[in-house]
């Protein structure tokens, strides 16, 4: 039975988690859960796995959690993620969105346990000292993210294994097809609807400027220990491909499967064993794979967030934090899909350099942010 403490259980991907749970109770118990806001799924959340801890971050909204089973301590405020870490478990399950993710992930990682990582944020913004912590405490770093599962999967869990190019897939998000010209004119109600996944929102708005494969390829370049040129990354419109390893002899090695978060998710939890997640299973009769190149006109904000990662340092971090403003503010209908792109440059040439020690990531996260509001609100 693996105990599982889940950092954002209310979002997309860990309601997902607990789908996973449910379908195989007798292998995994959750002993903690953490939201931000959502008093009213955590409750119900509470209620059913009936953990040990339980926590919201917003205090305001922690008034409405109001009975709890006899055995659940119940912490709120900016840092009650953090007890949501907790001692009990054998795996922490990190899938809050943003900067947010980066304690729960070096707390987890402090405490020696194995961490099943969804928040890319964390390697985007942290990537160096998450990578270099968990080598000096023998921690692992389970990839969720399906790009990274599959390329796991393609290097047989090996990720010493000698490849020559990881591959990454791109769905090409909302505003694939549309003419470059109506890029302007789009809403947020446009840029959810993305063509193959469920997902959360500001992961969906990311797709759509491409910023979340940006993230990818920093992901992966911490992930599996490698350089920005062995890094390739290609449009999959079908997003059937999840993801390619190629090797020293010419061999692709690809992973494909129907688009559902709860095949990574699983695997994270039980590999090198499979389990079953759905009875529906890819059928390929009758379906065609397509490869396209990037395009870079279609898709500013992509080579904004890679000049941010070969700067590397804390300019990762920078463009992450202020893209989280700016993907709030296009969601909320303030700007305009092309203003996120002009926040990302903007923050991007303001910020200065520094070392990468926690404590000014968390200055550079606020930075970054009201740089990003300031350019906003005077534009
Ligand atoms: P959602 O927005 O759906 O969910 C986010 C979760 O994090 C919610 O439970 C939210 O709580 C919680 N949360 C956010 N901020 C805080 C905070 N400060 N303190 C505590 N809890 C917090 O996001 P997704 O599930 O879509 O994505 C989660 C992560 O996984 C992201 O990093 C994303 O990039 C990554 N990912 C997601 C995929 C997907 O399919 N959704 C695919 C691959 C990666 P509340 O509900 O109360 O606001
Ligand atoms: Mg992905």
């Amino acid at each position: 039975m693996k105990k599982i403490a889940l950092i954002g259980s209310t979002g997309s991907i860990g309601r997902q988690v607990l789908q996973v749970v449910d379908k195989h109770p007798e292998s995994f118990k959750i002993v903690s859960l953490c939201a931000n806001k959502n008093a009213k799924l955590l409750s119900e959340q509470i209620s059913r796995y009936k953990p040990v801890i339980a926590t919201l971050t917003d205090s305001l909204a922690a008034q409405n959690i109001n009975s709890l089973p006899t055995k659940t301590t119940f912490y709120y405020g900016e840092n009650s993620m953090l007890h949501a870490v907790c001692e009990c478990a054998d795996i922490v399950f990190v899938a809050v969105t943003g900067f947010a993710g980066l304690k729960a992930v070096l707390s987890a990682i402090n405490q020696g346990k194995t961490v099943a990582l969804a928040n890319k944020e964390s390697l985007v913004c942290g990537g160096e000292l998450v990578t270099r912590l968990a080598k000096e405490k023998g921690v692992q770093i389970i990839p969720v993210d399906s790009e990274h599962s599959a390329i796991w999967q393609c290097l047989d869990f090996d990720r010493e294994k000698p490849f020559e190019k990881l591959i990454l897939t791109a769905s090409g998000g909302a505003f694939r097809d549309l003419p470059l010209e109506n890029l302007d004119s789009v809403t947020a109600e446009d840029a959810l609807k993305h063509p193959n996944w469920d997902m959360g929102k500001k992961i969906t708005i990311d797709c759509a400027t491409m910023v979340n494969k940006a993230f990818e390829v920093i992901e992966a370049k911490w992930l599996f220990n490698t350089t920005y040129d062995k890094i390739d990354v290609l449009v999959h419109p079908q997003s059937i491909v999840h993801s390619m390893v190629s090797f020293r002899d010419g061999s692709v090695i690809a992973q494909l499967a129907r688009a559902d978060m709860k095949l990574p998710i699983a695997l994270a939890l039980t590999y090198p064993e499979r389990v079953e997640v759905s009875s529906d299973k890819l059928s390929l009769v009758g379906k065609s794979l397509d490869f396209l190149s990037l395009d870079d006109n279609r898709y500013p904000c992509f080579s904004i967030v890679m000049e941010a990662a070969r700067r590397g340092g804390v300019y990762p971090c920078a463009v992450s934090c202020a893209n989280e403003v700016a993907v709030e503010y296009f969601l909320q209908g303030k700007i305009k899909f092309s203003k996120i792109q002009d926040v990302l440059r903007y923050v991007l040439d303001n910020i200065t350099p520094m070392d990468v020690t926690y404590d000014n990531l968390v200055g550079v996260d606020k930075l970054a942010k009201s740089l990003a509001i300031s350019r906003l609100s005077h534009n």
